[in-house]
């Protein structure tokens, strides 16, 4: 809103040209129905993130969300570097409450890729988040709803150095 009181008065050429980008705009819109929707408790010791996978191979889903709570016992986060294009990892070698993580099932190179990130809690309440690269479960509880529609496929980006959603 500050942007709106600095530009007040100013003639309309000089208004449009702020930098930052309002509005809706997208790189990309995808249209789908929600389809099946699935709860699953994962078993102790699985890593969370291997486990969708495997779930989504065996019940052929290739586009879902998802979110899951519970607790890991461990995990590995990712921090995503954007002047590097390179993913930093941080380690998390004690147990944690899962307090929140969400994620998507889309196609990488013909297979379904889970992409999740999540927040944990320590025993004092303090979190540590980011992408999820490893999370070895003590519980976990998902809440997966399945997307019928077009083929989502992740394809490279220049931009970011990611691999990211193109509609095949
Ligand atoms: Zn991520």
């Amino acid at each position: 809103m500050a942007g709106k009181v600095l530009h007040r008065g100013l003639p309309a050429t000089e208004r449009n040209q702020e930098t930052m980008k309002v509005g809706f705009e997208s790189a990309g819109l995808f249209e789908y129905d929600t389809s099946e929707e699935l709860l699953v408790r994962l078993g102790h010791d699985a890593d969370l993130v291997q486990s969708i996978a495997e779930l989504a191979r065996s019940k052929g889903i290739v586009a879902a969300s998802f979110t899951a709570i519970g607790a890991l016992k461990c995990a590995k986060l990712g921090y995503y570097d954007q002047r590097n294009h390179e993913y930093r990892e941080l380690k998390v070698d004690s147990p944690h409450e899962m307090a929140s993580c969400v994620g998507n099932i889309s196609l990488k190179d013909g297979k379904p890729f889970v992409h999740v990130h999540a927040v944990l809690g320590d025993e004092a309440g303090n979190t540590k988040a980011g992408h999820l690269l490893e999370g070895i479960v003590f519980a976990a509880e998902v809440h997966l709803r399945q997307l019928k529609g077009p083929r989502l496929e992740r394809k490279y980006d220049e931009v970011t150095g990611l691999s990211l959603w193109e509609v095949e």
